[in-house]
């Protein structure tokens, strides 16, 4: 039978950063188990890539603080790149309130030591970005090293860099069954059975059913997210940020030749759906053109559009470190959308808990999953 030292469920973004965390820390006998054919068919390869650091929870704000300096030097530290572009992302308020909300998550991300966010006013943004409708811009905040990354890629990279380094990654193998035997685990995959004392869930949006495997009820639910990439366009700057339209939650980034379209139907309901709903184009196009005026020629192939799964938790945080009741088994899940951004911090601190039991890298507590027993929700509210 295989043994590892640590076994990590999932091969997405998440799986893999830990994988390269644990085997830069010296622990080698790492084995990731995908069930796929090939690493990042979940969410992963789904992902829009948007990392920022533009939070307003502290601990949101601390994961990117480490994050996205890893990003930015990821190809120095792992010899593959990541596509860093830090293009910003630009927050547009079109109400008081939205402008208020900004303003304390500004003071907070500099209290934190975030360097390069300020708060811009509504005459700025209208100059910057002219082809914006602006008449109704009160203000906003951007912040230059937030961006964009290759999730794929940087995917690759933890997983290739882990692998020449001692990691093994099995493909094809779905795991069925997890035992608790003599104080370690038994995880039955369809590749064979491995034994472990320590297991991490890195299942992402298929993390409950993980985590029901040694009884645990996980609070983390999926939910569809659907983007819309458009056809070369370039009547819109590609030097642009991510930029957020807080009236309606439209936002966008310059993809390739074109643009990527977001917007978070609230209508959606928690389920594994992965298909993309045609209706969702005009939903789409609609609030676009409602921003970007000249988005109401932009041509759009509903072929090349897709949909996946954001992992929700109730307050909108992950769910990080040992399970209290089942020893050895620890949770990496429930990023509510932000896992490709938080991943290499993800990876920092599940090695650190792993191999020493501590972390200096955030108050591990605030996540961890006693919080909802114990009433201690923190809720993030800058969810896109
Ligand atoms: C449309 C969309 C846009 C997004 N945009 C952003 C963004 O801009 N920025 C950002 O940071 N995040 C974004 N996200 C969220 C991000 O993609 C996820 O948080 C992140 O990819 C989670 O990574 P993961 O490794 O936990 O999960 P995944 O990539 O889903 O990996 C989990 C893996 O576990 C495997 N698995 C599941 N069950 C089993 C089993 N029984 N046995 C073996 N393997 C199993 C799956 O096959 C999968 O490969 C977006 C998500 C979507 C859907």
């Amino acid at each position: 039978m295989h043994t590892a030292d640590v076994v990590l469920i999932g091969g997405g973004i998440v799986g893999s950063s830990i994988a390269y965390h644990l085997v830069a820390a010296g622990c080698k006998n790492v084995l990731v188990i995908e069930r796929e054919t090939a690493q990042g068919k979940g969410s992963t390869g789904k992902s829009m890539g948007g990392v920022r650091a533009q939070f307003s929870t502290p601990v949101n704000i601390q994961m990117s603080l480490y994050s996205i300096p890893f990003y930015a030097s990821f190809e120095e530290r792992l010899g593959h790149p990541c596509d860093y572009r830090p293009q910003g992302y630009l927050f547009c308020a079109t109400t008081e309130k939205h402008m208020a909300y900004l303003r304390a998550n500004y003071e907070k991300q500099i209290a934190m030591g975030l360097k390069n966010v300020r708060l811009v006013a509504g005459d700025e943004i209208r100059s910057m970005f002219p082809l914006l409708r602006g008449d109704d811009i009160v203000g906003g905040s951007f912040c230059s090293t937030d961006g964009f990354v290759d999730p794929y890629s940087a995917m690759i990279g933890f997983m290739t860099w882990a692998s020449d380094h001692g990691a093994t990654l099995w493909k094809n193998a779905g795991v069925n069954a997890i035992t608790c035997k003599g104080g370690g685990y038994e995880i039955a995959t369809t590749r064979g059975t491995v034994c472990t004392r320590t297991v991490v869930n890195c299942a992402g949006a298929w993390a409950a059913p993980i985590a029901k495997m040694v009884g645990i009820d996980l609070p983390v639910e999926p939910l569809r997210r659907m983007l819309v990439p458009t056809e070369p366009f370039d009547l819109f700057p590609h030097t642009a940020p991510m930029i957020i339209d807080m009236s309606s939650g439209f936002h966008f980034r310059p993809e390739g030749r074109g643009f990527l379209l977001a917007w978070n139907d609230p209508e959606e309901t928690p389920g594994y759906k992965t298909d993309f709903e045609a209706g969702f184009i005009e939903k789409i196009l609609t609030r676009a053109a409602d921003r970007v005026p000249v988005f109401e020629n932009v041509a759009v192939n509903p072929k090349r559009a897709w949909a996946g799964l954001y992992e929700m938790t109730p307050d909108h945080h992950p769910i990080l470190g040992e399970s209290p009741e089942v020893p050895g088994f620890f949770f990496a899940n429930g990023f509510s959308g932000h896992g490709v951004m938080h991943s290499p911090a993800t990876g920092k601190i599940l090695s650190d808990l792993i191999l020493t039991g501590k972390t200096d890298l955030i108050d591990a507590s605030l996540l961890n999953f006693s919080r909802f027993a114990d009433g201690r929700m923190i809720h993030e509210t800058a969810v896109l």
